[in-house]
């Protein structure tokens, strides 16, 4: 099968297909090579690896992913896109695809029956309308993972690089910066893509941590304040705190755990660090 990241081959398979490119989807294909090489490099692809690959589309970059792992995994929504995939991939006998919502399969059975319950990498380029929810759900349900490398909006990427003090620092922030070490190593234009998107686009790797940076005891704790700190940006990290019903906190303990650890009464969530976090779900 001729390489799918050559513009006029995926052209010549959505015309073989009569592909309609679904929006609700978020089908934007990859059609640049160098971007491709550029995933698999910055993933470190070995053929050791068991690899996920999440909304592989007509396959391009699956056949990537196919010549340099040892096995791939790739779930795709789309049924339109099923026989296509049979077709773009009848080369490669390493590669299984599941027509199946990613946020419904069960990615820990998966990496069972795969890799024998060993860490596997994800790579993706990912359909920007769930981004979050992809990434905090292989989190949270604590798939065994060694890293996830994924084109996302550029802005999401941003937001998951940077800390305090900056208008992009959110709880997407600190959730990926609790469970992973990440990197920006690409920023990928709209001409990379068919049909372009409306945003400009980044690859952005997540190495997963063995040990999280910071020891926390209560983890649903300390993102219960997260979130409310966050959920209530403008005002006081006090304020935030006590509004949140589901957090039962009191304006004195909040105000007396924030004294204790010395930072100003009037301090919003937005101006504190992980460490932060972590410490003041110890205190209150
Ligand atoms: N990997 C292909 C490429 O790079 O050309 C396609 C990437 S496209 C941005 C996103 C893909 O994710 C589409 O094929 C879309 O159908 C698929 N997708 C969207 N929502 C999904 C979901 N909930 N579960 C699995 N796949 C999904």
């Amino acid at each position: 099968m001729a390489n799918l990241g050559i513009p006029q081959n995926t052209i010549a398979v959505l015309q073989k297909y009569n592909f309609n490119f679904q929006k609700k989807f978020g089908q934007n294909f990859l059609i640049d090579t160098s971007v491709l090489d550029r995933i698999i490099s910055a993933a470190e692809i070995t053929k050791e690896d068991c690899v996920l690959e999440i909304g592989p589309g007509i396959g391009t970059m699956t056949q990537y992913l196919a010549e340099s792992a040892r096995e791939v995994v790739a779930v795709e929504i789309d049924k339109a896109l099923i026989p296509i995939l049979q077709d773009t991939l009848s080369e490669y006998d390493n590669v299984t695809v599941i027509n199946e919502d990613i946020l419904k399969v069960d990615i820990n059975r998966i990496v069972q029956e795969k890799n024998e319950g060993r860490p596997i990498k994800v790579v993706a380029n990912l359909p920007y309308y769930i981004t979050t929810p992809i990434i905090m759900g292989l989190f949270e349900s604590h798939v065994p993972l060694k890293s996830i490398t994924i084109m996302v909006q550029k802005e999401v990427a941003d937001r998951m690089q940077v800390g305090p003090g900056t208008k992009d620092y959110g709880a997407l922030s600190l959730a990926v910066q609790y469970y992973a070490k990440p990197q920006i190593v690409a920023n990928v234009p709209p001409n990379c893509f068919m049909p372009r998107p409306n945003v400009g686009s980044a690859v952005i790797r997540l190495t997963r941590y063995e040990q999280p940076p910071v020891l926390v005891q209560d983890e649903k704790k300390m993102f219960a304040l997260i979130r409310a700190s966050f959920n209530q940006r403008r005002k006081t990290l006090v304020n935030g705190l006590t509004n949140a019903p589901e957090l039962k906190l009191t304006k004195e303990a909040v105000a007396e755990a924030l004294e204790k650890m010395n930072l100003s009464p009037t301090i919003r969530g937005e101006a504190l660090t992980l460490e932060q976090f972590a410490k003041l779900s110890e205190m209150v």
